[in-house]
């Protein structure tokens, strides 16, 4: 079977045609990044009567937002006892249920917009690779429970068998209120969404320069300049020279998932038989799930660095080495699609939204981007539109990196690759 290079979810999708039209001479907020926050913002602000234009270097849903694995997950990447030790226990505690709303103004605006995108509360498992993750496990549920009054389920190694046909794990932690949902299709109804909204949706025009002006900014687009009184900046993993300060905070690291051809029902009910969102307790993590029509999706950190070609071609080959060390059970499944795409990672790999130098932004989910860029795009548009101020990141500091070591080139992602694999084995 011929590999195709390209995510599967692409091949499930209609997107929304987006016709040409002339640029704007001025707006009231220009949005740069056409991901799932950036389009969470257009809609909300198009609808509160916003002059409201999206500018997108590529295609809409091009970056991460059409390429995920479509895990709509509770928590941040810092687990809660990270949270308490580095916010306090008030702020994790608001933090923590910003997560949770978040997921719920996913399921919201799918239901208010109507979009097919097989939103699904699943649930989550994060899969202990060691014994002693397994404790650290143990020591989140309890902490879940005690300071954040958040239920989830502690499965031991044999506990473990009734949710994965697999014998690579030494246990688990399973919570409800996670989701998965089709990344893809939920971007396309996002754009249709902030198109009927009102919004201006421009592909094709990379934003390259932004300088205040006057109230506002004038911005340099490969079409021509426009001046706009705010903008927001919502290019996460893709950040890049248009916007210097920003690009230097956040760090863009590849993420590569395969998908097998559709399963027999009974092989895929054996592999997750209650279909839920699975990841596992590596730095080089994997993650998994089914897709609606049963084949494997799996995805992981097979390098550090954003993708090319040949990283495609070499994650594919070592994330089926993965696939089958977890389900020896597929060593005959064809793999039929493989790709990557692009994260934002902060230096305190912690999201974050504001503004910077007058530009607000939202960025940097660290693989929790589906459910965080929705939500914090929609409070930061409501934000710009006069609404109160509901970002729960507010005010937390945004770090640039340790004596000013990065300019938004990564030299170091090999280095880091090696150090987060020395983790993993002494870990
Ligand atoms: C392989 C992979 C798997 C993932 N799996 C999950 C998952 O299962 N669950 C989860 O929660 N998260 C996951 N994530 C993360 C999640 O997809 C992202 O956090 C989220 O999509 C970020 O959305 P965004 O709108 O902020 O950025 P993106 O969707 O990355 O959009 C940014 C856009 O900005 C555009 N852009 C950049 N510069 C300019 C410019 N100068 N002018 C105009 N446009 C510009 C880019 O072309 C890009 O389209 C995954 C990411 C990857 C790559």
């Amino acid at each position: 079977m011929q590999l195709k290079e390209y995510p599967y979810w692409h091949d499930t999708v209609t997107m929304p045609t987006i016709p040409v039209r002339p640029l704007e001479g001025r707006v009231d907020v220009a949005i740069i990044g056409g991901g799932y926050t950036g389009l969470s913002a257009a809609r909300v602000l198009a609808a509160c009567g916003a002059r409201t234009a999206l500018f997108e270097a590529h295609t809409l849903g091009w970056g991460a937002s059409s390429r995920n694995g479509g895990q709509v997950l509770t928590g941040m990447k810092l687990g809660p006892s990270a949270l308490i030790k580095k916010y306090g226990l008030e702020r994790a505690r608001r933090l923590f249920a910003a997560s949770l709303a978040a997921i719920d103004c996913v399921a919201q605006i799918v239901r208010d917009e109507g979009i097919a995108c097989d939103f699904v509360r699943a649930g989550h498992l994060e899969a202990a690779c060691k014994p002693a993750h397994l404790r650290v496990l143990a020591h989140e549920a309890e902490l879940l429970a005690r300071k954040f009054e958040h239920q989830v389920e502690l499965l031991s190694a044999g506990e473990l068998r009734r949710e994965l046909g697999s014998a690579a794990y030494h246990g688990g932690l399973v919570d409800e209120r996670s989701a998965g949902l089709n990344p893809a299709r939920y971007l396309a109804g996002l754009a249709q969404a902030a198109a009927r909204a009102g919004a201006l949706l421009y592909e094709q025009t990379p934003l390259e320069r932004v300088l205040p002006d006057g109230q506002g900014f004038l911005l340099r687009t490969a079409r021509g300049a426009l001046w706009a009184k705010d903008v927001f900046v919502a290019t996460s993993g893709y950040t890049g020279p248009a916007t210097p300060a920003l690009q230097r905070r956040i760090v863009p690291i590849g993420s590569y998932i395969i998908a097998t051809a559709p399963l027999p029902e009974a092989l895929a009910r054996e592999l997750i038989p209650r279909g839920r969102m699975v990841y596992d307790t590596k730095n080089f993590l994997y993650y998994f799930r089914l897709t609606p029509e049963q084949r494997l999706l799996f995805g992981g950190r097979a390098g550090f660095t954003p993708p090319t070609e040949s990283t495609v071609r070499e994650s594919a080959a070592i994330l089926r080495r993965g696939m089958l060390t977890v389900f020896p059970q597929l060593h005959d499944a064809p793999v039929e699609y493989a790709w990557g795409g692009t994260l934002g990672f902060a230096f305190d790999i912690f999201p974050h939204a504001g503004t910077l130098d007058g530009l607000y932004y939202a960025m940097g989910y660290a693989g929790h981007g589906v459910a965080l860029a929705t939500y914090l795009g929609t409070k930061l548009g409501q934000l710009i539109c006069g609404g109160p101020e509901e970002n729960p990141l507010a005010g937390l500091p945004f770090p640039r990196a340790p004596l000013g070591l990065y300019d938004g080139r990564p030299w170091f992602l090999p280095l880091a690759g090696l150090w987060y694999r020395f983790l993993d084995w002494v870990g």
